[in-house]
């Protein structure tokens, strides 16, 4: 609750501090995002292997055709096939980098991972598969398995091809086909393409020098080697692990390390908002007396509550239990209605609320905690959601054992590996095993591979003077190209929400081609032109994310040109957008 003899100077003093503790963090990383790098190659090859797949399967490189091809295999591509085939659209390929489907599920398998968005409204297509999870915030496993139940019932397997990476996809002018070409020499030719390849699916690494010196045992979190740990971790008894990075990884990583560990190091730069994660199993007699259709019904009342003009940032909290937090937002919102209430004064309610809310996690990790320099070290001192918020009832309690140490570098990180292991203050940690939970590039999907569309402009180089798409979903010069969960589309915490809404446009785009006896569709100019405008208009409206501290939400601080980045309207007025298109195709796509 507002501490009602909390002053304006108490909130000015906070927000001071926090500006204080981002510019500390800015000062030491004015290089932004090329802190980071996802080149693995030469001395990093080893990152990027694949230790889930058991044997490289042995094939022929593919020469053929088919009508419907994603790239990636994650949720995207599975849930957009179900929809294609329920609308008779039957010759799809999906294209794997990993052995399996599951996408982000396929390579994230440390200890402990599990999602925090609620599994009812997480797993897609519960109605269809006709399950319900065993618990109100899903295993990682039970993700995988649903990933995988998907795509045994529609018959997804034999459309997919794994262990194999799009390299290239070229418009063929002449064809009007997509031609791509893979890593295992495959020629493969589509119609359509939808590039389905996750937004937060390249694993990135901290430059840090020395890397390549260090004499232990390391590995990316969403590469975690069971071979080396043990599939319960009983390896790890006798070993000294390190960990680099507090983000939401590392907080669901941390636990399970601590427990199993003879020592465990946990490096942290920036300390993870920690809330309690209400967890429990499904009751039985709910799940009883659900209808069917019951969650296109949920689906549908959370794209209503995402109506909420200023405050939709805010409104994800609802997603994840800070219901008191989130209360306060919609008070505040509803002021929102109240046009006699200046602008200025709803902001600063909210800021007030979200203060709170941080003062709230503080307040809980000194309950938590014991040791209080530890407790103090652990504060995030930065407005609620600035950072990916986490949900965690037992990565606070980690560091009252007397195996874990935190080492708190305050915002600078670890600059230096030694071949012994992290250097931080003159004191060089020695480890047998290092386990980067450092983070994954973000929404560069649709440009990993050279995409080149008409008349040979590549797509990177259409972005290089800013990012032109209609909806974030298709982009003018690139007909019958599709792009899930990428920039100018609309961001939900719960992201399957968005990418079922793009799957669903999708489909109603290739099948309203097919149906027409069209060859192509692609965006009118002057929409793309409106949809960029769009995006400007609503990133425009605060500085919030300029105020942050620096992170992977806010690109690490850098000024973006606003057209390059998410569509900050909200989530329902983005799916009212898609609808309105699909009504009157010709007013948004022209068609060939
Ligand atoms: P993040 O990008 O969130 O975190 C990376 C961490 O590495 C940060 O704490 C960062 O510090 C730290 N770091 C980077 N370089 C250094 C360095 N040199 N020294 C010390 N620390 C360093 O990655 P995650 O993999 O944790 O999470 C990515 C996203 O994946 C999440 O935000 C979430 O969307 C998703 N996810 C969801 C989960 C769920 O639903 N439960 C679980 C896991 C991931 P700094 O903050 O200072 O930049």
């Amino acid at each position: 609750m507002r501490d009602k003899e909390k002053s304006e100077a108490f909130y000015d003093d906070v927000k001071k501090k926090f500006q204080e503790e981002r510019d500390l963090r800015l000062a030491y990383r004015p290089e932004g995002t090329a802190q980071y790098t996802s080149d693995f190659t030469g001395d990093l090859a080893g990152y990027a292997v694949d230790p889930f797949l058991k044997q490289q399967d042995v094939r022929a490189p593919l020469n053929d055709y088919s009508e419907v091809l994603f790239i990636g295999g994650g949720f995207a591509a599975l849930l957009t096939s179900v929809r294609l085939l329920q609308k008779g659209v039957s010759d799809i390929r999906i294209v794997e980098r990993g052995a399996d489907v599951g996408g982000a599920w396929y390579w994230n398998r440390y200890p402990g991972i599990a999602c925090d968005v609620l599994s009812y409204d997480y797993l897609p297509l519960l109605d269809e598969i006709e399950y319900i999870p065993a618990r109100n915030y899903s295993s990682g496993k039970e993700i995988l398995n649903h990933c995988q139940t998907i795509a045994r019932k529609y018959g997804l397997y034999e459309k997919a091809v794994f262990n194999t990476t799009v390299t290239e996809t070229v418009w063929n002018e002449e064809e009007q086909l997509w031609q791509l070409g893979t890593d295992r020499s495959d020629s493969m030719r589509a119609r359509f393409v939808i590039c389905a390849n996750g937004t937060l699916s390249q694993p990135k690494l901290s430059r840090i020098a020395g890397m390549g010196t260090f004499q232990g045992h390391s590995f990316h979190s969403s590469r975690w080697d069971y071979e080396y740990t043990g599939q319960e971790l009983e390896n790890l008894k006798d070993k000294v692990v390190g960990v680099i990075g507090t983000g939401a990884s590392a907080v669901q990583i941390v636990p399970a390390v601590a427990r199993a560990a003879k020592e465990l190091y946990v490096f942290q730069r920036t300390p993870s908002s920690i809330d309690i994660r209400a967890e429990q199993d499904t009751d039985p007699d709910w799940a009883d007396s659900l209808q069917a259709g019951w969650q296109a019904e949920r689906r549908q009342q959370a794209i209503e509550l995402s109506n909420m003009s200023l405050f939709q940032r805010m409104s994800t909290a609802q997603d994840v239990n800070s219901v008191d937090y989130f209360d306060k937002a919609k008070a505040a919102m509803e002021n929102d209605a109240h046009a006699d209430i200046p602008r200025e004064e709803k902001i600063r309610e909210l800021e007030k609320a979200n203060i709170d809310y941080m003062m709230g996690i503080h307040r809980h990790i000194d309950e938590v905690v014991e040791d209080r320099k530890t407790a103090d070290a652990l504060k995030p001192w930065y407005m609620f959601m600035c950072k990916r918020p986490c949900f965690s009832n037992d990565y606070l309690p980690s560091f009252n054992r007397p195996n874990v140490h935190l080492v708190d570098t305050h915002g600078k990180g670890i600059t230096r590996i030694a071949p012994e292991g992290p250097e931080y203050g003159g004191k060089i940690h020695r480890l047998d095993l290092l386990i980067y939970a450092t983070g994954f590039e973000i929404q560069k999907t649709g440009t990993y591979n050279r995409i080149v569309g008409e008349a040979g402009l590549d797509l990177n180089q259409k972005y290089a003077s800013g990012v032109r798409t209609l909806f974030g979903v298709h982009t003018h010069g690139f007909p019958n190209l599709f792009i899930m969960g990428g920039l100018q589309a609309s961001y939900q915490f719960n992201l399957t929400d968005m990418l079922q809404t793009q799957g669903d446009h999708i489909s109603e785009c290739i099948s309203h081609v097919k149906q027409n006896g069209y060859s192509t569709i692609t965006p009118r100019p002057e929409s793309e032109e409106n949809w960029v405008q769009q995006v400007i208009k609503h990133r425009g409206k605060t500085s919030y994310n300029e105020e942050c501290t620096p992170g992977y939400y806010n690109f690490e601080g850098a000024s973006m040109r606003r057209q390059d980045g998410n569509y900050n309207g909200t989530f329902s007025r983005y799916f009212q957008y898609l609808k309105e298109a699909e009504a009157d195709m010709g007013g948004s796509f022209s068609f060939t």
